[in-house]
């Protein structure tokens, strides 16, 4: 049945495109389509924009989507998730690439002395909620097995009945990273002998991160973090800011963060525990620093900006679905779940947010909302204004060297973006291919117009 209808709508497209053929709409059809760059999710516009120079009042182009080859504008998705569309979260993660290297060793608007800055690469990991299936080097796991690298048992719990569903969804929900960096701040302040206060006007503090998701569905932080002069990038750190300084630091800041969180109500009187006491959440012991050389180094010591930069762009686009199976797109209601194949591990997980998400203590968390990604809310690759340039800049560069190449035609009928002197009068409204985009479908669709335009490279 499936085969038959399968086969039936392969007829009819071919049927249609034979038709375009003879027409000679085809060709136009496929640059358009080809202009897309192989996104997978392309928003669909519909309706009119007009662009008049704002000095003359005289109309510079107008484009009616009735009259490009597809009948609709087609955008690219720009989405960063690689299950979702692996060509935009290409995109994304070579402008992660060269932001994250150009905090590192200059470029593009960071000035080069930057690479003289002392900065250290980080990982801050999660600690444990219970024993989970592992590859422990040479030996076998406890359960006696020996795991291949793609056995789906890896990181779920030898015994899900004990494990502690509670505190591992409630780790990943608190604010640990903005705890942190308060210390840290508290620790370099300490150390070169001034109070918190002053030391914003000796230096700044920059950093970008990364959240990566463990099979277990914990988060570990990747960052790097550098200190500059007291404007930033372009003016020079003090003399007391060493490496080993931000070493230590960090090394410090990270055992002192905590943040402490209520404890679900149905526990309170089964357990004997008072309704104020409060469960402490902190990183697990296991914190590496590592100092960022601009040389290529070997083996444990230090690591390079390249390295580092490939490291962070890697798990700019993976969200928890990557590594721990679960899903890319936000919950409605959790009867949802029964539609997905999902391990039964990262199941659990969703079903431990949802059901902590009704409980008013955690109510600040919204659990439900990030349900999907295991309680871990708000974007897992992050940077500091100071740290290196904009994705917002990486993207208006590739649109003007693009514009540069293209031929006249070609740009009006995709829509560039308009400039200063130019304004802007539309009226398009914004589809999806996706019927299922989840929450970020129709979201800010005229800065997609103006911004996420761009060839897959
Ligand atoms: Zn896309
Ligand atoms: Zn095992």
């Amino acid at each position: 049945m499936n085969r038959d209808s399968a086969l039936e709508r392969r007829g009819r497209l071919t049927a249609r495109l034979a038709k375009l053929a003879a027409a000679g709409h085809l060709a136009p059809l496929a640059r358009q389509v080809g202009s897309l760059g192989g996104c997978a999710r392309p928003i669909r516009m519909t309706g009119h924009r007009t662009r008049l120079d704002s000095a003359t009042g005289q109309i510079l182009d107008h484009l009616d989507t009735r009259h490009l080859p597809a009948g609709e504008l087609l955008l690219r998705c720009g989405n960063r998730r690689a299950t979702r569309c692996p060509s935009c979260s290409n995109v994304y993660r070579y402008d992660t690439y060269q932001l994250i290297a150009a905090g590192l060793r200059g470029g593009k608007t960071v000035p080069t002395s930057v690479s003289t800055h002392p900065r250290v690469f980080a990982t801050l990991t999660a600690p444990g909620f219970g024993p989970v299936h592992n590859q422990p080097g040479a030996t076998s796991c406890v359960c006696g097995a020996r795991h291949g690298d793609s056995d789906p048992l890896l990181g779920t719990p030898l015994n899900p009945q004990r494990y502690d569903y509670t505190g591992a969804v409630l780790w990943n929900a608190p604010a640990l990273w903005a705890r942190f960096t308060t210390h840290l701040r508290r620790e370099i302040a300490h150390a070169a002998g001034l109070t918190q206060r002053t030391l914003r006007h000796h230096a700044t503090l920059s950093y970008a991160k990364v959240a990566e998701y463990q099979k277990r569905g914990q988060i570990h932080f990747h960052t790097i973090i550098r200190i500059d002069g007291p404007t930033g990038p372009a003016s020079t750190p003090p003399a007391w800011a060493t490496t080993d300084l931000l070493d230590h630091a960090v090394r410090a800041a990270a055992k002192r963060t905590r943040v402490q969180h209520q404890r679900p109500s149905g526990a309170r009187e089964t357990d004997g525990v008072q309704a104020s006491e409060s469960r402490v959440f902190r990183f697990g012991r296991q914190i590496d620093v590592r100092a960022i050389r601009s040389t290529d180094f070997t083996g444990d010591g230090p690591v390079t900006d390249r390295h580092v930069a490939a490291y962070i762009a890697k798990y700019a686009t993976k969200g928890a679905e990557t590594t721990t199976g679960t899903l890319d797109r936000r919950l409605r209601f959790l009867a949802e779940l029964a539609q997905h194949d999902l391990t039964d591990h990262a199941r659990q997980m969703i079903h431990t947010a949802w059901q902590l998400g009704t409980q008013l203590q955690h109510a600040h968390l919204r659990l439900r909302q990030w349900a999907h990604m295991l309680g871990f809310r708000g974007h897992f690759s992050t940077r500091t204004r100071h740290y290196s340039t904009t994705l917002t800049q990486l993207r208006a560069e590739r649109t003007a060297w693009r514009t540069r190449q293209d031929d006249p035609q070609e740009r009006t009928d995709q829509g560039q973006p308009v400039t200063d002197q130019h304004s802007d009068r539309s009226d398009l409204t914004a589809g999806h291919t996706d019927p299922d985009a989840g929450h970020r479908s129709g979201h800010r669709a005229g800065s997609r117009q103006r911004g996420q335009q761009t060839p897959p490279w």
